[in-house]
C-alpha cells in the first residue's frame, strides 16, 4: 500500500452514520440491496461510457457482480465489475453526502422514530447502510481505463475516519468486504442472501452471480494458497431474473416485481399508489414504465428537486433524470422511459430539441393523465393523491393549455355543498348538481376554508341553494385564469360586480325583493363623494342578507387573490380599485344614512368601507386605525346609553 491517509468523514455521514446504526434495526437487510444498486449502476455507467470509448472494457464487456462468503472470517464480499473509482472519486463518493437537502433531512430525524426508517430508505442513504451490518468495511476498486497500479483501497469501522490507499488491482470495478458485526451472522446464509435478492433485486437487469457446487476439499486448498484466484472451485450460478424488467412480457411479472421496481427507480421503500407499463410500437418505438407514488417524493417543493424519467436507449441508461419527458406539473411521476429511435450517444442539448423527445413527452404526458384518470375511479386512492399532489396538478391548466381539458377533470374542490375543508368535488359532480336556469360554475377564492365559506360573497347563493366551489390554496387564483370553461360551462367568480342571480333559485326559496333605488340616491351619492377616487364605484346590492357592504371588482379586472400571488412573488403589489357594494337592508347602514354630522357620516363611511376590505382582503393596510374606530364607536355607544 502506498500514499496511505486516514482522514475524517464529513460531518453529515457521521450524523447519518450514527442514525443508521441506532434506527434502523428493523430492516437491516436493505444494506445487499443497497449495495447491488450501486453495483448496477456501476455497470450502466461503464456501458454509457463505453458508446464512445469501448476501451473502457479492457477486453471485458460481460459485466455482473458477484456475491461471496466466508463464514470463518465472517465476511460477506461484492465484486462488480463496472466502472470502478478514481481515489478522488472514493473521497468524494465514500466520505461526503453529495444530495442536497442533507442537512435539513438529517436534522429532520430523530434517533428513536419509526417512521425515520421509511424516510432514510425515500432518501437513498446506499453505501453507508453497509455500516447497519458490518463492523468494518474494506473497498478495493480501480477505474475503467486505469492501469493496475492505479487502484485505491478504503477502510473504516464507521466511526470518524476511513483510510485510504494506493494499490495494485489488476481487476477493473469495484469490490466491497463487510465484516459483519456480531449477532449478524444471518447474512453468510446463501439461502438468506438468495432470498433477499428475489425480494429486492430480481429485476436488476445485471446478473447477480453466486457460487455455487463449491467443493469444499478445493476450497480448504484454496485457502491455503496465496495466489487463489484462478482456483475453480465451484460455479459461478446467476440467481435473479438479469434482464430488464420492463423489457419483459407484462404478463409474467408480478405485483412485487413492480413494487420492487419502484422502490430501486425511486429510493422510496414504501408501495407506489397505481402503475402502468407499455410497449409502444409503430411510429415512435418506445417502452415506458411510470408509476405514481404513494407519497410526496422528498424535495418535491425544493428549486433544485430532480425530477425526471430514467431514460434507457436501446436497454442503456442515458440518463438517470431526464426531465424532458415531464412536465412540471406532473413532476412526481417516477418512472423509465426506454427509446429504440433516440441516437445512442444523444447529448443532452440535443435531446432538448429533438421532435422525437417532443413527441414522446406528448404521449408519455396523455400517458400519466389517463392513468390519474384511471385511479380517479377508486375514491379513496384518489383522495389520497389529491392531498399529496393536487397542488402539483393545479399548475397543469396553466403550463399545459393543449391538456387542459383532461386536467380540468382531473381537479377536486371543497364546495358548498360537503361542508368540509375536503378537496373531493369534481367538476363533472358540481355541474350534475346544477340548479334549472343556472349556466356558469360559481367558485369563491380566499386565503383559507373557513374565510371562503363564510365570506358574504356566497351568502344570496347560499340562499338560493346554489353550489359555490370554494378555492383556497394559494395556487387557486393563478390557475382560475386559466380555467375559463369546463364543458361549456363558464366558470364564474361570485366577488365579481357582475354576478347575476336573477333566474337561477331553487323553487321554495322567495326571490329578494327589488330595492327603492331613488330613495338610497342621496346616500349613494353622499358615500361616493366620500370615498371620491379610493373606490371605483358605490352600488347598492341584494346579494348580502347578514353583511352590511362588501367590495367586488369589474369582471376584467385584476382579482385580490391575483394580486396577492403578484405581492408574493416580490412584486409591487398592484392597486385594484374596487366597487362598494352596500346593503341596504342592514341595520348598520340604515343608521348610518340618518347621520347628519358629515364627521360621523365619514366615520361610519370608513368603517363600513374597512370591513369590507378586510372580508375581501384578509388583511388591512392600517389595522390599528380600524381598531381605533371601532373603540371610539364602542365609546359613544356605551356614554351615550
Ligand atoms: P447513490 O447510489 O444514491 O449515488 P450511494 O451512497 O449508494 O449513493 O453511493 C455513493 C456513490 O458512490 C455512488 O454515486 C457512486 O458514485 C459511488 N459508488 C458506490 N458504489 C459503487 C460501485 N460499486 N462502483 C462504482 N461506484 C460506486
Ligand atoms: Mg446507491
Amino acid at each position: 500500500m502506498k500514499e496511505k491517509e486516514t482522514r475524517g468523514f464529513q460531518s453529515e455521514v457521521k450524523q447519518l452514520l450514527n442514525l443508521m446504526i441506532n434506527s434502523l434495526y428493523s430492516n437491516k437487510e436493505i444494506f445487499l440491496r443497497e449495495l447491488i444498486s450501486n453495483a448496477s449502476d456501476a455497470a450502466d455507467k461503464l456501458r454509457f461510457r463505453a458508446l464512445e470509448q469501448p476501451d473502457l472494457y479492457e477486453g471485458n464487456g460481460e459485466l455482473r457482480v458477484r456475491i461471496l462468503f466466508d463464514k470463518d472470517k465472517r465476511t460477506i464480499t461484492l465484486i462488480d465489475n463496472g466502472i470502478g473509482m478514481q481515489r478522488n472519486e472514493v473521497i468524494d463518493n465514500l466520505g461526503t453526502i453529495a444530495k442536497s437537502g442533507t442537512k435539513a433531512f438529517l436534522n429532520s430525524m430523530s434517533t428513536d422514530n419509526v417512521k425515520d426508517n421509511q424516510l432514510i430508505g425515500q432518501f437513498g442513504v446506499g453505501f453507508y447502510s453497509a455500516f447497519i451490518v458490518a463492523e468494518k468495511v474494506i473497498v478495493s476498486t480501480r477505474a475503467a481505463g486505469t492501469t493496475y497500479d492505479q487502484g485505491v483501497y478504503w477502510e473504516s469501522t464507521g466511526e470518524g475516519d476511513y483510510t485510504i490507499a494506493s494499490i495494485n488491482r489488476p481487476e477493473r470495478g469495484t469490490e466491497i468486504t463487510l465484516y459483519l458485526r456480531k449477532g449478524e451472522e444471518e447474512f453468510l446464509n446463501e439461502l438468506r442472501i438468495k432470498n433477499i435478492i428475489s425480494k429486492y433485486s430480481d429485476h436488476i437487469s445485471l446478473p447477480i452471480e453466486m457460487l455455487t457446487n463449491i467443493n469444499q476439499d478445493t476450497k480448504n486448498k484454496a485457502d491455503n494458497n496465496e495466489d487463489k484466484k484462478d482456483v475453480v472451485i465451484g460455479n459461478w450460478e446467476t440467481i435473479n431474473q438479469a434482464n430488464a424488467l420492463w423489457t419483459r412480457n407484462k404478463s409474467d411479472i408480478s405485483n412485487e416485481e413492480y413494487k420492487n421496481f419502484y422502490r430501486h427507480i425511486s429510493h422510496n421503500v414504501n408501495e407506489p399508489l397505481i402503475w402502468s407499463h407499455n410497449r409502444i410500437e409503430g411510429k415512435q418505438d418506445y417502452t415506458c414504465l411510470l408509476y405514481i407514488p404513494a407519497d410526496a417524493p422528498w424535495g418535491i417543493w425544493n428549486r433544485d428537486y430532480k425530477y425526471g424519467l430514467k431514460l434507457y436507449v436501446k436497454r442503456v441508461l442515458i440518463m438517470d433524470d431526464a426531465e424532458y419527458f415531464l412536465p412540471n406539473y406532473l413532476r412526481f411521476i417516477k418512472g423509465i422511459i426506454d427509446s429504440n429511435d433516440l441516437p445512442l450517444n444523444i447529448s443532452r442539448e440535443i435531446l432538448q430539441n429533438s421532435r422525437i423527445t417532443q413527441s414522446l413527452k406528448s404521449a408519455i404526458i396523455k400517458r400519466i393523465l389517463s392513468m390519474i384518470e384511471k385511479l380517479a375511479k377508486n375514491k379513496e386512492k384518489y383522495n389520497s393523491f389529491w392531498k399529496n399532489f393536487g397542488i402539483v396538478i393545479k399548475e397543469g391548466p396553466a403550463e399545459d393549455p393543449s391538456n387542459i381539458s383532461i386536467i380540468a377533470k382531473l381537479l377536486r374542490f371543497a364546495s358548498t355543498y360537503c361542508n368540509s375543508d375536503q378537496q373531493t368535488v369534481s367538476l363533472d359532480e358540481y355541474i350534475s348538481r346544477m340548479l334549472e336556469k343556472q349556466d356558469k360554475i360559481y367558485y369563491i377564492s380566499a386565503d383559507s376554508y373557513a374565510a371562503a365559506k363564510s365570506s358574504p360573497h356566497i351568502e344570496l347563493l347560499q340562499k338560493k341553494g346554489i353550489e359555490v366551489l370554494l378555492l383556497f390554496d394559494r395556487i387557486d387564483g393563478w390557475m382560475m385564469n386559466y380555467l375559463t370553461e369546463f364543458n361549456g360551462k363558464l366558470f364564474q367568480l361570485v366577488s365579481k360586480a357582475d354576478l347575476n342571480l336573477d333566474n337561477i333559485s331553487q323553487e321554495n326559496v322567495a326571490e329578494n325583493k327589488e330595492i327603492e333605488k331613488k330613495a338610497w340616491e342621496p346616500f349613494i351619492n353622499r358615500v361616493q363623494s366620500y370615498l371620491g377616487n379610493r373606490i371605483k364605484e358605490v352600488r347598492l346590492t341584494n346579494r348580502l342578507t347578514d353583511t352590511p357592504a362588501i367590495v367586488t371588482i369589474e369582471s376584467n379586472d385584476m382579482t385580490t387573490q391575483m394580486a396577492k400571488l403578484i405581492v408574493a412573488a416580490g412584486h409591487m403589489k398592484p392597486e385594484i380599485k374596487y366597487i362598494f357594494e352596500i346593503n341596504p337592508e342592514h341595520k348598520l347602514v340604515k343608521l348610518a344614512a340618518n347621520i347628519n354630522d358629515n364627521k360621523i357620516f365619514n366615520e361610519w363611511v370608513e368603517l363600513l368601507f374597512d370591513q369590507a376590505l378586510f372580508i375581501e382582503c384578509g388583511t388591512l393596510e392600517d389595522p390599528n386605525k380600524f381598531v381605533r374606530r371601532i373603540n371610539n364607536l364602542l365609546t359613544n355607544i356605551t356614554t351615550t346609553t
